[in-house]
């Protein structure tokens, strides 16, 4: 595996991100390289680390004010190997190349378990929408569309949503794709269910998430009810976690966005709940006003100093990190298990450095990548474009149902493949390896491209 790490830590020495996704898979991968020869041969790691095409483009916009802007547009193919490049948009200060290949690297091997055919990318922007008016948002998302639509397509690339990419933006980018081309086809999904998006693709993160923690807790005879749980982000992937763990009976007791965190012993419940997702959404305002609309939350501002997180220093069952990339570090990571949580189950891309993964796999916890247990998300923006096909609406019960299978089929796979690879019970390797064999076995099927 040093040989490639080498290349690849001399070609983009500054992608850290990236290199950390690589090393978690490379590290997982290595049994099935002993066991398949041919794959060393055919050069599959090498090929598998570098994307298919890379686009970085020039997004100039116009403030309301008359100023003009400019900011850095990506979108990373990663590999077509199973399928059109499927992946969401990202617009936050923070992106630059490293954090979207590391993304679009995940997203290849997500995917691939979601036993639909969808190769893997990633894109977005380092523009930030907080603070920006509805005007602001969609001259940019115009400006950022009038240089991707070359690249995109139904049978193409067909992006999504991410941190910062809601519902708001992809109708305006939706838009500007279907003016340039003159086309109303499934370019994009999270579309607006009025016109051409899917039934439970706004929850289906979320709620896939969950499905999966009540599978792992299954295989210990254990379900939600009555769990206590710790959910991180405020934003679409954390409100519908919050929302199924909720109705499966579980009390949630925490909420974050990059400012603090509040703690509500006595739970989030369903009307805490529509009224997060009204200051989230629709006012797009802070956590913080959620301890003083509810005065027995107390809000924590975010040190970012720190040497923990305080979030996930509570009594809890279970720990759903639901933010962003790198959330959950080796000392939150011990908090976590010091406090006896069973289950750690990732709706963030990425949350856990790997000094935290090694301590989860030391101990006893229940612990799913988020390849695996937020895969739900794709797996409906899959669905979305199987519908737009056939220019059909299927009823939310059965997206919904056909969801829960997908989650269902993800976890057994990953157990499987742990099991086959002498590691059962470790779903970071079984991801790793499921996603990672299906992947090249395509690859090798299609030759040398
Ligand atoms: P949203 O933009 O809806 O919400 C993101 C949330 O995370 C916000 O509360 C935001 O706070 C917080 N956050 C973002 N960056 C940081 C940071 N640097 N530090 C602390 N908090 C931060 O995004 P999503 O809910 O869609 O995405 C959340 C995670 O889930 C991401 O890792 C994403 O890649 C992953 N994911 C999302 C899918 C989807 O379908 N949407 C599918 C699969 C994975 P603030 O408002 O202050 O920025």
């Amino acid at each position: 595996m040093e040989p490639i790490m080498e290349i690849i830590l001399s070609r983009d020495p500054e992608q850290k991100e990236f290199h950390q996704a690589v090393t978690e898979v490379l590290e997982s991968v290595k049994p099935v390289l002993d066991k398949n020869p041919e794959y060393r041969h055919e050069k599959v790691l090498e090929r598998i680390v570098e994307p298919e095409r890379v686009i970085i483009f020039r997004v100039p916009w116009m403030d309301d004010r008359g100023e003009i802007h400019v900011n850095r547009g990506f979108r990373v193919e990663m590999n077509s190997a199973l399928g059109p490049y499927k992946g969401g948009l990202r617009f936050h200060p923070s992106v630059n190349l490293s954090i979207l290949k590391f993304l679009a690297f995940e997203q290849v091997f997500k995917n691939a378990l979601t036993t639909l055919s969808l190769g893997g990318g990633k894109g977005g922007s380092d523009f930030d929408p907080k603070g920006k008016s509805d005007s602001e948002v969609m001259r940019f998302c115009q400006s950022f569309m009038s240089e991707l639509f070359r690249h995109i397509g139904p049978d193409t690339d067909v992006p999504a949503g991410d941190i910062g990419v809601g519902a708001r933006e992809i109708g305006y980018l939706f838009g500007m794709y279907k003016k340039l081309k003159n086309e109303f086809t499934g370019v994009l999904t999270g579309k607006s269910v009025n016109w051409g998006g899917s039934l439970i693709r706004p929850e289906a993160t979320g709620y896939g998430c969950v499905y999966f923690a009540a599978e792992m807790l299954a295989t210990r005879n254990s379900t939600l009810e009555k769990k206590v749980c710790l959910v991180s982000g405020s934003g679409n992937v954390a409100q519908y976690t919050t929302e199924k763990l909720i109705e499966m009976g579980a009390k949630v007791v925490t909420l974050s966005d990059s400012s603090g965190y509040i703690f509500d012993e006595r739970g989030i419940d369903k009307e805490k709940l529509e009224y997060v997702k009204t200051l989230k959404n629709i006012k797009r305002g802070r956590i913080k006003e959620y301890a003083e609309k509810f005065s027995e939350a107390v809000y924590t501002p975010t040190d970012p100093g720190a040497a923990f997180n305080p979030l996930w220093n509570h009594q809890a069952d279970c720990a759903f990190p639901c933010a962003t990339q790198n959330e959950i570090n080796e000392n939150d990571a011990q908090n976590l298990v010091n406090n006896n949580v069973q289950l750690v189950c990732e709706g963030a891309n990425m949350p856990t450095t790997i000094e935290g993964i090694n301590v989860f796999q030391d101990s006893n916890i229940l612990y799913a990548p988020g390849k695996a247990a937020n895969a739900g998300g794709v797996a409906v923006s899959g669905l979305e474009m199987s519908q737009n096909s056939m220019r059909l609406n299927w009823p939310r019960q059965e997206v919904e149902h056909r969801l829960q299978i997908i989650m269902k089929s993800i976890h057994k796979t990953c157990l499987d493949a742990a099991e086959d690879y002498g590691t059962p019970g470790n779903y970071l390797i079984g991801a790793n390896i499921a996603g990672f064999v299906k992947v090249v076995e395509a690859m090798l099927d299609q030759g040398l491209v």
